[in-house]
């Protein structure tokens, strides 16, 4: 084999080897050694002294062998040439050997890797980007009684990763109330403690194409490797927080990856934080397994902010962007937009935009024309688990009850309710109104739809509960 290719398989080493260990061990030990050929799967490379491979083979055999055989294949062997400065050999000094050869250990089949996009496993010094947003920070998050439970554990989390009552943290909150926000805040406030720890954000959907995308390759190159490696990347990581759990819903394969680095990790006193969309009981599609594990810790709501809260959070932003609002458009964009804190400070940015490119003052008259449109816009975003909410209280029955099997009339009913609801208020699909709804199909949202309409026809009182419900779901809040 040619010396270009020698070269080119050494500094893919070296690539490695430097992601792997500590910057000046890199460059004081692996960056001046040159490779000298590459011959049946042996590499050789040249050290300046026995000083330098004796340091080498105590410290770093064990990554040198595992960086060779991702590289070169299961049967790479490594051959030193040390390079021995003539000064330093007298008459009567044997040289030492020129040439050594190392037995390197072999693979065992967990770590022969085919280029795989994973770190090598049993190294621990990871340099992953634990993909956390920086704004996100505990200071930013303002604290209020809709938040006070999460906020408090994510601060014990912080100081004691793994080692709390909290484990998993489950975080849930309908859509813009914080849940992003809290679970990278913990994150940046733990690394903030112990710089040291792996902490890893994932979005759920991310991680299911990662998984998708090792088990393709796995399946197409006929071996599991690929999948291993991507459990022993998760399993590495000392903080794993996995947004948006309820997207896993009917995903089989990737839950059972999660379930598998859920447990390994909480064996091993790691922390895990989850948010969803939905309290655990309310997860359809998801493996019971799953679900009882995430109750093991503490599962913690956040609700939409008070008054007061959401007038701290609208000074916050505004002191953030360095904009004087007037007290009058902050109280009175408080006021008027409540449920989503994504929407609140939305409006707060149009309007500072709004008031900066028209040149006109942000005044009251401003924030009532643009707070008009948003809240108009807002209140025909409703959605199925809304509903299915608003009709649980309605009518006095748990979540439970209502996404159980039975025939109970009253139970039905309510669900035919949920159903025709959904269809005429959201723009979800019959089949996810379904799915959502208690696992049923669209053929049976469709027969629902059709029974409500044909009792509204006929039955006055159950028209009056219907309209009653759906003019909850629709006035203002
Ligand atoms: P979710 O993930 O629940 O949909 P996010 O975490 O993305 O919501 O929050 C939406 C926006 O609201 C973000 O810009 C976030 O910074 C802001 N936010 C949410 N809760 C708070 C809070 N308590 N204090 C300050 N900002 C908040
Ligand atoms: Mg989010």
């Amino acid at each position: 084999m040619g010396v270009q290719k020698c070269d080119s398989v050494w500094k893919k080493c070296q690539e490695v080897i430097r992601d792997n260990i500590p910057v000046s061990a890199y460059t004081t030990w692996f960056a001046p050694i040159r490779s000298v050929s590459l011959e049946n799967n042996i590499l050789t490379i040249e050290v300046q002294s026995d000083y330098v491979r004796e340091h080498i083979e105590a410290n770093f055999l064990d990554l040198l062998s595992k960086v060779l055989h991702r590289v070169i294949g299961p049967d790479a062997r490594l051959r030193y040439k040390v390079r021995i400065a003539d000064t330093f050999i007298t008459e009567n000094q044997r040289p030492a050997p020129r040439i050594r050869n190392v037995d390197i250990p072999a693979p065992d089949v967990a770590s022969s890797y085919e280029g795989s996009p994973y770190l090598i496993p049993g190294i621990k010094r990871l340099n992953i980007d634990p993909h956390l947003n920086p704004q996100y920070t505990m200071e930013n998050f303002i604290e209020g009684e809709c938040n006070r439970l999460a906020r408090s554990a994510g601060l014990r989390i912080a100081s004691t990763p793994g080692r709390n009552a909290f484990n998993p943290l489950f975080i849930y909150a309908g859509p813009g109330l914080g849940k992003t926000h809290l679970a990278q805040a913990i994150g940046i406030a733990v690394k903030e403690h112990y710089p040291e720890k792996v902490v890893l954000y994932v979005n759920a959907n991310t991680f299911q194409n990662q998984y998708m995308n090792a088990a393709c390759t796995a399946k197409n190159n006929n071996n599991s490797n690929e999948v291993s490696d991507f459990l022993r990347y998760y399993q590495l990581v000392d903080v794993l927080i996995l947004d948006d759990v309820q997207e896993f819903a009917d995903k089989k394969g990737t839950q059972g990856a999660f379930f598998h680095i859920f447990n390994y990790l909480h064996q091993c006193g790691k922390q895990l934080i989850l948010t969803s969309d939905r309290p655990p009981v309310e997860l359809q599609g998801l493996d019971q397994r799953l679900l009882s594990r995430f109750k093991w810790g503490l599962s913690a709501e956040l609700l939409p902010p008070s008054y007061e809260t959401r007038l701290a959070i609208l000074r916050a932003k505004s002191q953030a962007e360095s904009v004087d609002v007037p007290d009058e458009v902050l109280e009175y964009v408080a006021r008027n937009v409540k449920t989503n804190i994504r929407e609140l400070e939305g409006t707060l940015f149009s309007l500072i935009a709004n008031a900066t490119f028209t040149k006109k003052e942000l005044t009251l008259r401003l924030a009532e024309d643009l707070v008009d449109k948003i809240v108009c816009e807002h209140k025909v975003e409703i959605s199925v688990n809304r509903i299915q909410n608003a009709v649980c209280t309605y009518f006095n029955i748990t979540t439970d009850q209502f996404l159980s099997k039975t025939r109970k009339r009253e139970i039905v009913q309510a669900r035919q309710i949920a159903m025709y609801l959904s269809r005429n208020l959201t723009k979800t699909s019959l089949s996810s109104i379904g799915t959502q709804l208690g696992g049923k199909d669209h053929a049976t949202v469709l027969h629902a739809c059709n029974t409500v309409c044909d009792l509204m026809d006929t039955d006055r009182s159950f028209r009056g509960y219907v309209t009653d419900i759906e003019k909850q779901l629709t006035s203002a809040e």
